[in-house]
């Protein structure tokens, strides 16, 4: 089944025409990597499929319904309900202890406090990182840093898991660790997973390589 899906997007920063008529569709399920060099449009693509940002023109599906037409109270509520979104050098609320900033999502999302904070330390034990639980982000390494975002992304069961550069700050023993643990997490709860990476190794680990050049889909578009 057809989870995601752009219909030729195109997004323009000015005069730099970051992506020019992408079409892809994601199945339930599967793993993406995109791919290809450095300002090819790879974390604009991103954006555009996860609702963050919307494209000029063009249009984006999510389980069967458009979403880049929404508004932004609407994409917000999609994002909280359906996204987990993992960013390089991810933005955690410094004042908040590691399992305060991955319980957020589900306070959000109107969930109690016990509760909450129950269902966070199951999910950084899930990452490996139970141990962290009280700690701030100033007093973590970069892997541990990434594995509490990653509890957070997961934490709310998303249907989609959209990763831009997990890794990238990593050394590649502690990317692969990282990596493998986001896999492994998002297999086991069935959620599909788009992740952007310059890093072979990185796309090694998906179902599909999706390869882009100057804002345009090359090879590598078949399974
Ligand atoms: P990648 O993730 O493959 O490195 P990006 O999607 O970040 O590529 O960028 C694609 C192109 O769009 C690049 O030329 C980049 O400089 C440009 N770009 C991306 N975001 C912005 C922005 N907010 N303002 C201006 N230009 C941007
Ligand atoms: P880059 O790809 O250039 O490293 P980021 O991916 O960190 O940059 O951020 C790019 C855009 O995504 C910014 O406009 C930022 O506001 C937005 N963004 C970053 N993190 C999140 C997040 N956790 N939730 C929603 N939007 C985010």
């Amino acid at each position: 089944m057809t989870l995601l899906e752009a219909r030729h997007v195109e997004k323009a920063f000015g005069r730099t025409h970051a992506l020019r008529g992408v079409s892809l569709t994601i199945e339930s399920g599967e793993t993406v990597a995109i791919t290809g060099p450095s300002g090819s449009g790879k974390s604009t693509l991103l954006h555009c499929l996860s609702g963050i940002m919307s494209p000029e023109s063009g249009e984006v599906h999510y389980a069967g319904r458009r979403i880049d037409d929404l508004d932004e109270t609407a994409r917000t509520r999609l994002r909280r309900e359906d996204f987990g979104i993992v960013f390089q050098l991810d933005r955690l609320v410094p004042e908040l202890t590691a399992v305060e900033n991955v319980a957020l999502p589900l306070l959000f999302a109107g969930r109690g406090r016990a509760e909450a904070t129950t269902v966070a330390l199951g999910r950084l034990d899930e990452v490996g990182a139970a141990d962290v639980a009280e700690s701030r982000p100033a007093e973590l390494s970069g892997g541990q840093l990434q594995r509490v975002a990653i509890a957070r992304a997961l934490v709310t069961t998303p249907k989609v898991i959209f990763a831009d550069e997990p890794t990238g700050a990593l050394d590649s023993v502690a990317g692969e660790r990282v990596l493998s643990l986001l896999m492994g997490a998002a297999r086991a709860n069935k959620a599909t997973v788009v992740i952007v990476t310059h890093d072979n190794q990185v796309a090694a680990h998906a179902d599909r390589e999706i390869v882009l050049r100057d804002g345009a889909l090359v090879g590598g578009v078949m399974a």
